[in-house]
């Protein structure tokens, strides 16, 4: 625990996972320093540097008496709880916090507390912020210099509202399109997102050995979420990733050499369990392969309670998480329980007097790095409160960049596009107009559903950005989100896509659409009945199958999470007033683009890749846009050997045996179909029935449009929801089918929360 670990000669051996050499040399005068005030530091005191607790469950006061090292404003955190507080209203509390742990007048010593945030696609809690595409639009980019100057840019901005701290970059490396944090992810492909691990580390930190290095005018990163986060069974958000330790290093481990290289400093440990452990308490990961191995001299941080997922533990008891090798856990509301259980912990030797002063050495050389005890209250450093700052035009206009970059021309028909001057351009759908659904989730709160939709201050919708450039051009725009309109528009743009989520809540568990919901083909479909040429504008987190939709639209653009630069968008869609063509398309899909609505895991490394748009696909206008009509059933349905969740759709079918094997080896015989199905997703109940030895019959209860029309054998995985009574099927495999017939749905009925 002396000074900063020496980096060591790589040399050739099989472990998988690469040594890294810690960019920053050890400095006596630092730990000398850090030494000084550790041995005048109490139990307690050290003890508090370990947690981190939630603005919305403790006070200034707290911080005082437990002399806490960190808080965060988690997601759905902001002070008064609007989600709409202003920036003032943001440093002033982050001045109160500070002031309170610089206070010793109750005793303790004046240790400067950090304050983390989620600005994970600009300083996105904060209204009138910056907001930049969410990183899969960034991964479309392929452009790593401006991936950091995002990072200055969001660092910035960081700043002006008092925090030192942004959990980003988010370097997961997504493989399986249905897990609710896809999004957040660059790319499925390892080296995208090594590259740019790097490029948003530096954005964010300065570059290691330059005076920009963790000045005023920068935060420290926390690189996330450390590891396997995008590679859990079935997409599951928080699940268990199965695979190789050599997979492990290679696709989710990606990010961490390059991060760490760039000097990261501070990694976020994950919610996710490696074949069956979870990280929280996993010391080969946490202890020997990120601080041994690759040499990471930062601290750790923990996830969200992630440590109350460890076994033996709870939310507000784990000091086996600290023996692992976390350094900060993220106790958020349990902050209190947390602490008081680590300082018994560490009184009664079972956290280790080394390892407690290991972890809190690396909390404050950190602190020290950035110059926290020097920097006085938030409001009075170098741009703190210079809120001109936030979504400031030069910022904007990266930003505008960065949309622009991102967009993936999938289509282009008939070379709809880009849109001729002096046009009447009607632009519908839900997407159209509303700020809030761009930016999708982790804007103002964690679903992003606390954004103020339509009037997000320095921000564009998209369709705001073409109706300036459309009257820029001689013509206008017109806004009809439902599409009805009264004189006949020259062509349309129709905006849709996924609403705003986050993490688990965006899981989808069945198929890559919403069954049942198509408004916005029937949208496309009635503008082109009238002659109305079309360009579908996607907006989405992930590649969905909208296959139907592409057909029906002469153009299709898949934009992400554009965030708040609607008119991006329109400098590549618009030619300027002369005809001539603003901006080409440059995105490239980060993620392949599946076939069929069953086609989860597709990327690039699967044997068989086989997917609609591959890897690295995307047109420009020099390029020919047409595409042959394609299939728009969302099959394979029964194919043999297929992976997936069927859905049901038609007829009941009533008194139908069903023999559905667990891979257990164990197996259920379904006796009964319902021949009234109501509700909206079907419910399992009996789920207990799974962990039997012996066949036994499991009861069907409500239903939706599912119909469970099976008759072949088919093997499953069944995950049981906490609630006990929820079955989920997350991975269907027909091993006899009859082909084509066999559809199943199951969903998460009422109270499940996954
Ligand atoms: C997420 C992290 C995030 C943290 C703090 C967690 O639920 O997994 O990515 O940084 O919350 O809001």
């Amino acid at each position: 625990q002396g000074g900063e670990p020496a980096a060591a000669p790589a040399t050739a051996d099989a472990n998988p996972w690469p040594r890294v050499d810690w960019p920053l040399a050890g400095d006596p005068a630092l730990e000398q320093r850090i030494s000084e005030l550790m041995a005048t530091m109490t139990v307690e005191e050290k003890v508090g540097q370990l947690v981190q607790g939630d603005i919305a469950s403790l006070t200034p006061e707290d911080v005082r008496k437990y002399r806490l090292g960190s808080i965060l404003a988690g997601g759905n955190s902001d002070p008064g709880g609007r989600y709409d507080a202003s920036p003032a209203e943001w440093l002033a509390l982050a001045d109160a916090f500070h002031e309170a742990s610089m206070d010793t007048s109750q005793g303790g010593k004046a240790i400067p507390v950090l304050f983390g945030i989620d600005a994970v696609h600009g300083q996105s809690n904060i209204v009138g912020a910056t907001l930049f595409p969410h990183n899969i639009g960034l991964g479309a980019t392929r452009n790593p210099e401006l991936l950091r100057r995002i990072g200055e840019i969001t660092a910035l901005e960081t700043r002006v509202t008092g925090m030192e701290w942004a959990f980003a970059p988010t370097v997961a490396v997504p493989q399986d399109d249905r897990w609710g944090r896809t999004y957040e992810g660059y790319s499925e492909s390892p080296e995208i997102v090594a590259r740019y691990a790097s490029a948003m580390v530096e954005g964010l930190q300065g570059k290691v050995g330059t005076p920009a290095f963790l000045d005023g005018r920068h935060v420290i990163a926390s690189v996330k979420h450390f590891v396997g986060d995008g590679g859990t069974a079935d997409g599951k958000d928080q699940g268990d990733t199965r695979i190789s330790e050599a997979d492990l290093a290679r696709i989710h481990g990606a990010g961490y050499p390059p991060a760490i290289a760039a000097g990261a400093q501070t990694v976020m440990a994950s919610f996710n369990s490696v074949n069956g452990e979870k990280m929280h308490g996993n010391a080969p990961y946490l202890t020997d392969v990120l601080k041994g191995r690759m040499r990471f001299g930062g601290f750790v941080v923990g996830d969200w309670n992630g440590h109350g997922q460890v076994k033996g533990c709870t939310n507000s008891d784990c000091p086996a998480t600290i023996t692992a090798g976390l350094d900060m856990a993220m106790a958020s509301d349990s902050w209190k329980g947390f602490y008081e259980t680590a300082l018994a912990a560490a009184k009664s030797g079972a956290i280790s007097q080394e390892r407690l002063d290991d972890a809190v050495r690396r909390i404050l050389r950190v602190k020290f790095r950035l110059g926290l005890f020097e920097a006085g209250k938030p409001s009075s450093r170098e741009i703190g409160g210079d809120f001109a700052l936030l979504g400031s035009p030069e910022h904007r206009a990266v930003a505008r960049q960065a949309v622009r970059e991102s967009l993936v021309l999938l289509k282009n028909a008939g070379g709809v596009l880009p849109l001729a001057p002096g046009q009447r351009i009607l632009v519908a759908g839900d997407g159209a107009h509303d700020v809030g659904k761009q930016a999708g989730g982790w804007t103002l709160n964690w679903q992003g559903t606390g954004t103020v939709r339509k009037d997000f201050p320095n921000a564009d919708s998209i369709y705001e950005g073409i109706a300036r450039q459309a009257s820029a051009a001689g013509g206008e725009a017109l806004l009809s989100e439902d599409g009805t309109y009264t004189d006949k528009p020259d062509v349309a743009v129709v905006v849709f896509g996924e609403d705003p989520y986050a993490e688990f809540q965006g899981d989808l568990q069945t198929l890559l659409y919403k069954p049942g919901d198509d408004t916005d083909l029937a949208l496309i479909k009635r503008l082109k009945a009238d002659g109305i040429p079309v360009v579908a504008v996607f907006l989405s987190g992930r590649p969905l199958w909208v296959n139907r939709e592409i057909n029906a639209a002469d153009a299709f653009v898949a934009a992400w999470l554009p965030g708040s630069e609607g008119e991006g968008v329109a400098d590549v869609l618009l030619r300027k007033a002369d005809g001539s063509v603003q901006y080409d398309f440059s995105g490239k899909l980060s993620f392949s683009w599946p076939r069929t609505a069953t086609q989860y895991v597709n990327n690039t490394g699967q044997e068989g890749y086989d997917p609609l748009f591959a890897f690295g696909f995307g047109l420009g206008y020099a390029d020919d846009g047409e595409l042959p009509a394609l299939p728009e059933d969302p099959g394979p349905v029964g194919d043999a050997g297929a992976r997936g969740v069927y859905f049901a759709r038609g007829e009941a079918a009533s008194g139908m045996a069903l023999r559905l094997e667990g891979t257990g080896g164990q197996s259920v015989t379904v006796t009964q179909v319902p021949e009234a199905l109501d509700g909206d997703l079907v419910r399992v109940t009996g789920v207990d029935h799974m962990a039997q030895e012996d066949a036994r019959r499991l009861a069907w209860s409500g239903a939706g449009e599912a119909v469970v029309a099976l008759q072949s054998h088919v093997s499953l995985d069944v995950q049981r929801e906490s609630n006990g009574d929820v079955m989920l099927l997350t991975t269907l495999r027909v091993d006899a089918p009859p082909r084509g017939e066999a559809w199943l749905s199951v969903g998460c009925g009422p109270g499940c929360t996954g």
